[in-house]
């Protein structure tokens, strides 16, 4: 998810491009005069003469020398922009979005907003419009990304919409950063169609793996959730098409108010139907997007699940399945769970509150997402 920086930060110091343009953010005024035209010079102090051909300039001070074009003094809240961070500046609504940060273990690239699923606590609810332009913006971001990079996430929307377009942007990672895993998320419903699940096979990624949802064993649940009549089929015969092309495929289980109960079932399911997934994640939820707004209906204190949920880890850990809880502070999950819990939570929405200042556990602990603000389970209690 890409953070947006709007004015009053961003201020023009001389004449603007008459459009936005990507840049990837670079500290050495003596970079090498050919490739600077892709870079946007950040400069730190003071500094009288700003070095001629980058494609434009970040100040934390103003310049008595403005170079011809694009030059612009950063607010307070821009200034954490390092070296080889990626960047969408809009000089006529004067933002700045950062695209990639190459200190983040987790920078994701929204590929769509449109999604066929509607999901009834969607973080990120979808919007029926052509956004095209998200791709064409990525294929000149993913040349400027840092190729050591260890992942890149893949975000929606519903990535597979895209059907060609999607294999094509994963040819183009595998092209330009071979050593960086790739996680797409996906709703796994266009693999049902066997041409995109093969399609996406042949392009050999080293490390691809699509995390998609399943939400219940019963397909009439599963399908209540994500307000989509027929999804579960859809949904299970692309993972069984993605298994077999030899894909990678984890599976995903939101926990809320109304998916909670069946989570010991939906394990058994698993083991039983699904046993060649490749990892399955017990995830707690983000109150954020519709998810927020349905907080009434959907919010449950995970210590009034930790019997379903604990059920559940057992029954597939013991199959012999790759388990992990993500989204869970450790103080509210059994001892027992926590070789499972991880530290999932982007680095950019993850929050500790005041209750873990001394706890000893802190460390270890994956926090909170900033929107649990709104709600806290009344489980939270530091380690001593
Ligand atoms: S008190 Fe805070 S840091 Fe400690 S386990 Fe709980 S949530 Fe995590």
């Amino acid at each position: 998810m890409p953070l947006n920086l709007s004015p009053p930060g961003l201020r023009p110091l001389s004449e603007v491009s008459p459009s936005p343009f990507i840049g990837r953010i670079c500290g050495r005024p003596d970079h090498p005069e050919a490739a600077r035209a892709r870079e946007i010079l950040l400069v730190r102090g003071k500094f009288d003469n700003l070095p001629r051909g980058f494609r434009a300039y970040l100040l934390e001070e103003e310049t008595t020398n403005a170079a011809p074009q694009d030059v612009y003094v950063l607010g307070p809240e821009q200034r954490y922009l390092a070296e080889g961070d990626v960047i969408r500046l809009d000089p006529a609504r004067k933002t700045l979005t950062a695209l990639y940060r190459r200190s983040s273990p987790s920078n994701t690239l929204l590929v769509t907003e449109r999604c066929d699923n509607y999901c009834l606590m969607c973080s990120q609810p979808p919007r029926k419009k052509d956004d095209s332009w998200l791709l064409n913006e990525l294929e000149e971001v993913i040349p400027l990304i840092d190729p050591e990079t260890r992942e890149i996430g893949i975000t929606g929307g519903e990535p597979s919409l895209l059907g060609d377009r999607l294999v094509q942007l994963v040819e183009m990672l595998k092209q330009y950063l071979p050593r960086t895993a790739v996680h797409i998320l996906s709703n796994g419903r266009n693999f049902s169609k066997h041409e995109l699940a093969h399609a996406l096979a042949r392009v050999k990624h080293p490390d691809l793996m699509i995390g998609i949802p399943l939400y219940s064993e019963l397909a009439e649940e599963h399908d209540y959730v994500v307000q989509a009549q027929g999804a579960f089929d859809e949904t299970i015969r692309g993972i069984l098409n993605l298994k077999r092309a030899r894909v990678r495929v984890e599976l995903r289980f939101v926990i809320h108010a109304e998916t909670y109960s069946r989570l010991p079932e939906f394990a058994s399911f698993v083991t039983r139907n699904l046993l060649f997934v490749d990892h399955v994640a017990l995830m707690g939820l983000e109150l954020m997007g519709f998810a927020k707004t349905n907080l009434r209906s959907l919010w449950i204190d995970p210590v009034d699940y930790v019997n379903e949920l604990t059920t559940a880890v057992r029954v597939l850990h013991r199959a012999g399945l790759k388990t992990s809880v993500y989204n869970h502070p450790l103080c509210v999950l059994p001892r027992e769970l926590h070789p499972f819990a991880r530290k999932s939570i982007s680095d950019w929405k993850n929050v500790y509150f005041n209750e873990c200042r001394d706890c000893t556990q802190r460390d270890a602990c994956g926090g909170f997402f900033a929107s649990a603000a709104l709600k806290r389970s009344r489980g939270i209690s530091p380690f001593s």
